[in-house]
């Protein structure tokens, strides 16, 4: 167990760092961040942020020789970088991260515990395109086997006629069969060093242009049918990984039951209205699964909640949001520049408090 004014060390420094940063602070933890430089938004909020290179491995081993325990929030942190740091000191183990990174090793390792993916396909070259899509057929999406997220790297080809005209990025991709499906939802778990698992309720996650817009409860009825055969696949997930902290596993509801999406070792965007919306968040329980404390309850205390991302310019006015009835809970993420697609902050409102 770490003790109270023990060091959490974090790897990456976006808001997924900031508020497990807040969690730490009102748990009695000092949070040191580490990452190249940038708006590092976990900073303001940080005991201490370090900004150097990912190659830099004397600055992470200083860094990690100041820390209790070093766990990341951001699943692209490269494996030479993890490596720098002790594995002893490691909360998850960096072998989530190694599955996670790979859109293929990760889609095979869900496979092997009875996960259902799309139909997919190694693509490496135009040639490779054309045969994935005759085979699996089209519509399909063409993703980069590493470094997308929130809808980067990711090409829709509508038509035979999209292959052909279709420039390959010149990196090793992953064609997926475009699935068809009625909604969405993720399951987000904890795991505690003993082997405990707790879940938080599925909300059901609708996403625009690739990127989350929304995560609402209640679910739709087909999450509801779903959630227990998704559950299964994430806690054997978990415990295959022998994951400690907060674990993501994003899935398709169609009417032939759940098709696995992808897997995030680490708290999730769609897991951000638990900071309000449960007895204990995916921020604190991840701190808590990590420094070997006893979980929290995952219980939802509300019958309806609802967590909205705030993109681009929307930030600039976020703050009227707060003259609304019905308390909404505005999160904003303190990034410098409102670009266009950015997340630049929550806000999560509540009703019908449950008894
Ligand atoms: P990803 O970054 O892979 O999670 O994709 C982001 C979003 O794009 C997903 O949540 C879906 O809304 C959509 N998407 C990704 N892959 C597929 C697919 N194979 N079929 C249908 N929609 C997809």
């Amino acid at each position: 167990m770490i003790a109270t004014g023990g060091a959490i060390g974090i790897l990456g420094g976006g808001q997924l760092g900031r508020m497990m940063a807040m969690a730490a602070a009102q748990l009695g933890y000092r949070v040191i961040g580490y990452a190249p430089a940038g708006d590092n938004v976990a900073a303001d909020v940080s005991h201490d942020f370090i900004e150097a290179g990912w190659g830099d491995k004397q600055h992470i081993a200083e860094f990690a020789a100041r820390c209790d325990v070093v766990t990341w929030e951001f699943e692209n942190v490269p494996l030479s970088a993890v490596g720098a740091v002790p594995l002893q000191l490691l909360a998850p183990h960096p072998r989530a991260l190694e599955t996670a990174q790979d859109r293929l090793k990760e889609k095979r390792f869900v496979e092997g515990l009875g996960g259902k993916p799309a139909p997919y396909a190694a693509v490496d070259s135009e040639d490779d395109l054309a045969g994935a899509a005759d085979r699996i057929g089209t519509p399909g999406i063409l993703k980069t086997v590493r470094d997308g997220y929130d809808g980067k790297g990711q090409w829709r080809i509508a038509s035979m006629r999209d292959v052909e005209s279709f420039r390959f990025p010149g990196r090793p991709c992953v064609y997926e069969g475009f699935v068809d499906f009625e909604t969405e939802f993720s399951v987000i778990l904890v795991r505690g060093q003993d082997g405990e698992v707790r879940f938080w309720d599925s909300t059901e996650n609708v996403h625009q242009d690739g990127m989350l817009a929304t995560s609402t409860l209640p679910a739709a009825p087909l999450i509801a049918d779903q959630v227990d055969e998704a559950r299964q696949i994430a806690a054997q997930c978990a415990e295959a990984l022998g994951y400690v902290g907060v674990l993501t596993l994003e899935f398709f509801a169609t009417r032939d039951g759940p098709i696995f999406n992808e897997m995030a070792p680490r708290v999730h965007n769609s897991g951000h209205w638990s900071i309000e919306g449960a007895a204990c968040s995916q921020f604190e329980n991840h701190i808590r699964a990590i420094c070997g404390l006893p979980l929290g309850s995952t219980d939802t205390r509300y019958e309806q909640v609802e967590m909205r991302n705030i993109v681009g310019e929307d930030a600039l006015t976020a703050h009227e949001l707060l003259a609304e009835t019905g308390e909404p809970h505005l999160h904003l993420y303190g990034k410098a520049e409102a670009r266009e697609g950015r997340k630049m902050g929550h806000v999560t409102r509540v009703a019908n408090a449950r008894s």
